[in-house]
């Protein structure tokens, strides 16, 4: 496969802290160090894509529009301090949700691959030369059923979630566990391709 290699990034507990559900107009910190990594995988010449569950959406909690509108400011913030995102996908459904027009077992939200898929479909990437980091093994095995290498990071609470269920039946073991997103981005960026 041809195309550019792309890094696919969760946003919580990655790139920004995992506060649990915060108030739909709260701002989105980037965490200590990121800005620099991103800014580093857009100088190796990586695509940047953020792949985010915000079930908050199906649960009423918060909207698209205030959902899109915190990513926008966020990537007005990285992009002032040269790190690029080329994409942001967001997943609002939920199996359980609490409004009908999102309860729905959708394609997209992680464990399954639908967002790193629809992106590589967009941009054309190369999902094999890709990678994805994530603190939780929703992530980890999203990025490996695309035909990523994977990176668990610790910044989140990668410990509260199950690791098999029935969306995910096999634990899938991480390419790489680092301690945060410069760590993994050093570690990719020094990968052979
Ligand atoms: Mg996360
Ligand atoms: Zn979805």
């Amino acid at each position: 496969m041809t195309g550019r290699p792309a890094v696919f990034v969760d946003r919580d507990g990655v790139l920004v802290a995992d506060e649990g559900v915060r108030p739909a107009d709260a701002e989105l910190v980037p965490l200590p160090g990121v800005v620099e990594a991103l800014a580093t995988l857009y100088r190796a010449g990586f695509a940047v894509v953020v792949v985010t569950n915000q079930s908050v959406v199906a649960r009423g909690l918060a909207t698209e529009l205030e959902v899109d509108a915190a990513h926008a400011r966020l990537d007005a913030v990285l992009r002032s301090r040269g790190a690029f995102i080329d994409r942001w996908e967001t997943c609002p459904h939920h199996p359980d949700a609490t409004l009908p027009a999102y309860r729905v077992a959708c394609a997209c939200r992680k464990p399954r691959p639908g967002m790193l898929l629809r992106a590589a479909e967009a941009l054309g990437l190369d999902v094999d030369a890709s990678w994805m980091v994530g603190d939780r093994p929703s992530d980890v095995a999203a990025g490996a059923r695309a035909g990523c290498r994977t990176v668990l990071v610790t910044t989140g609470r990668h410990d509260d979630a199950p690791i098999v269920s029935a969306d995910a039946p096999f634990v899938v073991a991480p390419t790489h566990i680092c301690a945060g997103l410069a760590e993994a981005v050093a570690v990719i960026v020094g990968a052979a391709p």
